[in-house]
């Protein structure tokens, strides 16, 4: 095989051996162009091996990638099939046609895909690919909160295990939030929910809807880092720029911001609009992904890492597919019970849109649950 230095017994070589030579520039020069305003050409010999394994590698395995929006860009733009925010990549889980998933994305998102796709096998190319919202919670704590509260509807946020989806009655993300939150209270006749684990989350939906919200005290460890202050000094330094957060940021973030939404709100809206100048309030690669497809926008980028994400990487994505090692599982039972607030959440009429949040509504108390 061109592009490679074999192991003896292993039509697929050690990452380390996979070389840039003659077959595999032509196999790959076609992708360079989406990625090259940013990674350097003295970068891409050193990625372009890897992709055009991976490229190689999934039609053999009958695999599918789906990539998330803070994917670093080679793995975005260059070895993922579907892309997007979360609440893309599960509808579109269930849709695969392929036997084998790759989840570029943390491993609350994998399961998902096991949920939706029991059938199919999923890999994550890192175990550890965790998240500091899914962490926030256990599903002993939402059978806590139900045991408190058994008259009020419990909307989780995607972000989570599939046992704290699994005590829950309805999912969310962060495009659709405000919708469910709706929803679950007009079924329930009721006029207040929870909504869990993350407490921005729900401060920012509360003020977008005449239903009352209690909450728990997780965040997004990337961004609760952003404050007001930081808005306040991007606004005097890019006084031209148009600036966007997502809704997992402290509702005083969001409130100096001239638009809020999930990540793929924010890239319907660049695309959209083309501001000239724009800022991402959000995880760092982001930006760079939304870059790739508005070269005609300037982007300034304040961002911060979710490290979580960046374990994954086109190295584990290969390793995971050559061994098809990294298996998700969950157990059935959970998955049955996960999978019914999943689907109370797709079983929403679809939005045409990503809709957004208006940023200039006044904040509304949050109280936590008491359990
Ligand atoms: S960006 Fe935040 S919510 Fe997303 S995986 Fe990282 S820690 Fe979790």
């Amino acid at each position: 095989m061109d592009g490679m230095h074999f192991t003896p017994g292993n039509d697929w070589p050690e990452a380390d051996a996979l070389v840039y030579d003659d077959a595999v520039k032509a196999r790959t020069d076609h992708l360079y162009p989406r990625v090259k305003d940013v990674i350097t050409p003295m970068e891409w010999p050193l990625f372009a091996p890897l992709i055009d394994a991976i490229n190689r590698l999934k039609v053999e395995r009958g695999a599918t990638i789906l990539a998330h929006n803070y994917m670093t860009p080679e793995i975005f733009n260059c070895v993922g099939d579907i892309t997007g925010d979360s609440l893309k990549l599960a509808q579109v889980a269930a849709e695969a046609e392929e036997d084998v998933i790759v989840q570029a994305g943390v491993h609350f998102m994998a399961e998902t895909a096991k949920i939706l796709s029991p059938g199919k096998t999923v890999l994550i190319p890192d175990m550890e690919a965790g998240c500091s919202l899914a962490a926030s919670i256990t599903g002993a704590d939402v059978r806590a909160i139900k045991a408190a509260y058994p008259h009020l509807p419990i909307v989780t946020y995607v972000n989570t295990s599939a046992e704290v989806k699994a005590y829950s009655d309805i999912c969310c993300t962060s495009s659709n939030a405000v919708q469910v939150v709706e929803a679950a209270a007009a079924q329930w006749g009721v006029d207040t929910v929870i909504m869990i684990p993350d407490q921005y989350l729900a401060k920012n939906v509360a003020a977008q809807t005449s239903i009352k919200i209690l909450t728990w005290k997780g965040a997004c460890e990337v961004h609760e880092q952003f404050t007001a202050q930081d808005i306040d000094d991007l606004r005097a330094a890019h006084p031209d720029a148009v600036i966007l957060t997502h809704p997992e940021c402290p509702p005083d973030v969001m409130a100096r911001a001239d638009f809020a939404g999930s990540t793929g709100a924010m890239a319907a809206y660049v695309k959209d609009n083309s501001p000239k100048k724009a800022i991402l309030i959000t995880e760092c690669s982001m930006s760079d992904n939304v870059a790739v497809e508005n070269p005609g926008v300037q982007f300034v980028r304040p961002c911060n890492l979710c490290p979580h994400m960046k374990r994954i990487t086109l190295k584990g994505i290969y390793e995971a597919l050559r061994d098809m090692k990294h298996e998700v599982h969950v157990d059935p039972e959970i998955a049955d019970m996960a999978r019914a607030s999943l689907q109370a959440m797709l079983d929403l009429p679809r939005l045409a849109a990503p809709p957004h949040f208006d940023t200039g509504k006044a904040p509304v108390a949050v109280p936590y649950v008491a359990v």
